[in-house]
């Protein structure tokens, strides 16, 4: 959930860490803190908001060292203050821990450590691990085996890393169900949770896997599982670029994702499509195409916006391939002893590839032996490690907490699965060329859309005081109109509510008077003429009307107070496009009511908490 960054040379650590901290902000960003070690005496400053603000104290201290790591905190177990800003000590300030996760069984360990006679300072569940290793470190053993033998005795997730003032030659880093890698440099060394934090210095990257431990020093590295057998792991190298990361002359992360949308589905179709043969070619599911043809029944497992791209896969997959497909929340499907076999394929959406809840899905769904298959952003992430197969949706780094460009791409990549299997079943050489020529024209098409960026900017003017708004769409659009709602209420904090058009009769009309503004999808589809009598149902209740619609629909300009004209594609593609005004429409409203869009009050960007 938040940011891990350590460093280990003979440089200054502290604005590697600092620099790579802003870096991971985006990640959770309550507090921060940073912790050095220097002539075998830890130093820590920490302090509740922004890195910035850590940043001002530590350069006013001229703090510096050559081994240090620092932490951005998104509380789980005790309110966002200093005190339970990280790193945590141990009683006699020899040791300090950073910690991202949740420790499960802190509560048991505390009542064991205090009758030890430890003291906790912070309401933390982390501080729990700063004393359980000095245990065993007050048991003779070295740093290494005091890690591994404490998280023994730990139930949760975690990314640690760990400094000791008698053992100034390493950071031991762990991790459980949180991410951690270590950067490989020359004569320093670097760790993380996120290639990005490290990426200005250094390409080469070891990633940990789930129930490891490694021993970092300035030239070299020890992998051991927590159980204490030795590892060779091998060093990768990121093609990730630092500008690839930046905000690229645009004022927000989200501004600029939202801009780069004819880009990122690009990347997300480049090399997939067979102009020829109307086929796909999805290189992660090579092999897996036929039991994918012939199983009984797709899940599809994801939260927040991927469970909106979800939504719109079900359509695909039901129309196209005629399989029962079943949507479920990640955090619902692990918990409730889901019906699943190896007649089904389990897909799980989610953006970092680190989702909780998404994850644990995933473990629940192989368990009882279906085909698990990821659809991820970031590379090397832990569901996209964890299943069988799938496909990366190649939408490069998305920093704004709000998802624009990964919903995208997960719709592409959705549909790119879709077209895949189709032609293997009953799909015409000919829909499928008429098809691949959509996929390909969709960036000229966004980017049609994207150039009524001012015309939309316009719009929000008149709504920023809204205090309520309803989506309405039908078919495709549906899911469209959940993820417009959400978008609105995830950065401008208005409540937004998304239907199927035709159930709005059926409660929210309710709602609706002349202060009510009603966002309808209503591209020229199937389901065109129903949407119209919808519209006119709001417009004789006095609602007021913004209308997603087709390029040529003129008629429609009647019942509008407000039209977003989007060009036309297949029906199937069309939520690539119809989405992309509302993304706009809630960036500018939040913008005009001044908050920060990149990161939204409470919300974290990659939910590793459950
Ligand atoms: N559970 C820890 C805390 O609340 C770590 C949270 C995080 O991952 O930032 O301090």
């Amino acid at each position: 959930m938040c940011g891990i960054v350590g460093y280990i040379g003979s440089n200054n650590c502290v604005p590697v860490i600092i620099e790579g901290l802003k870096r991971l902000e985006y990640r959770g960003y309550d507090s921060s803190g940073i912790g050095v070690l220097d002539h075998s005496k830890l130093t820590v400053i920490k302090r509740k908001g922004k890195v910035s603000l850590l940043q001002e104290i530590v350069e006013k201290d001229g703090m510096t060292s050559n081994l240090g790591i620092g932490h951005t905190r998104w509380a789980t177990h005790g309110e966002p203050n200093e005190i339970n800003a990280h790193p945590h000590f141990n009683s006699e300030n020899s040791l300090i821990v950073i910690h991202n996760g949740i420790i499960e069984n802190y509560r048991t360990l505390k009542t064991g450590l205090e009758k030890l006679g430890y003291e906790f300072l912070s309401k933390t569940d982390t501080e729990v691990l700063a004393h359980l290793i000095d245990s065993f470190l007050k048991r003779g053993h070295n740093l290494s085996k005091s890690v591994r033998f404490a998280l023994n005795e730990v139930d949760g997730t975690y990314g640690i890393a760990v400094l000791y003032a008698k053992e100034p030659d390493k950071i031991v880093v762990a991790r459980k169900g949180s991410p951690l890698l270590l950067g490989i440099g020359n004569g320093e060394n670097f760790i993380a949770s996120d290639v990005s934090a490290i990426i200005a210095h250094t390409n080469n990257v070891v990633y940990l896997e789930d129930g490891e431990i490694a021993e970092v020093y300035t030239d070299r590295f020890v992998t051991k599982t927590i159980a204490g057998m030795p590892i060779d792991k091998f060093v990768e190298e990121v093609s990730m670029t630092l500008e690839e990361i930046d905000k690229g002359g645009y004022p927000t992360f989200m501004l600029k994702e939202i801009m780069e949308q004819p880009e990122s589905v690009l990347n997300s179709i480049r090399g997939r499509l067979l102009e020829e043969t109307g086929d796909i070619k999805l290189g992660g599911l090579t092999g897996f195409e036929d039991r994918l043809s012939k199983v009984k029944r797709f899940i599809i497992t994801a939260c927040g916006t991927s469970w909106h791209s979800a939504l719109v896969g079900k359509y695909m997959f039901e129309q196209y391939l005629r399989i029962p497909t079943e949507v479920e929340y990640a955090s619902e499907f692990r918990y409730r002893d889901p019906i699943v076999s190896s007649d089904d394929a389990v897909f799980f959406i989610s953006q970092s590839g680190e989702t909780a809840d998404t994850l644990a899905a995933m473990r629940e769904a192989r368990s009882k032996g279906a085909l698990c298959l990821g659809i991820c952003n970031v590379v090397g992430s832990t569901i996209a490690r964890e299943s069988d197969a799938g496909v990366y949706i190649h939408a490069g780094p998305e920093i704004g907490v709000a998802s624009t460009k990964a919903f995208t791409s997960q719709l592409i990549v959705l549909a790119l699965i879709t077209v895949l299997l189709a032609r293997r079943k009953n799909m015409s050489l000919e829909e499928g060329r008429a098809l691949v020529k959509e996929f390909n024209s969709l960036p000229q098409r966004i980017q049609e859309i994207l150039d009524k960026n001012s015309e939309i900017e316009e719009i929000a003017n008149h709504y920023k005081d809204a205090a309520n708004f309803l989506y309405l769409g039908r078919g495709y659009n549906f899911p469209v109109a959940l993820e417009g709602a959400l978008k609105l209420k995830e950065i401008s904090y208005i409540h937004a509510e998304g239907y199927p058009a035709a159930e709005m009769k059926h409660g929210p009309i309710a709602l609706v008077d002349e202060n009510m503004p009603v966002v309808f999808i209503a591209p020229k589809d199937s389901t065109y003429e129903k949407i119209v009598s919808n519209i006119e149902e709001i417009k004789a209740r006095k609602g007021k009307t913004i209308i997603i619609a087709s390029d040529e629909d003129y008629d429609i300009e009647k019942l509008a107070d407000h039209v977003i004209r989007v060009p036309k594609t297949a029906s199937i593609l069309m939520p690539v496009l119809t989405v992309i005004p509302l993304q706009l429409l809630a960036y500018h409203i939040a913008m005009k009511k001044g908050l920060n869009v990149d990161q939204p009050r409470n919300l974290a960007k990659s939910v590793t908490v459950e």
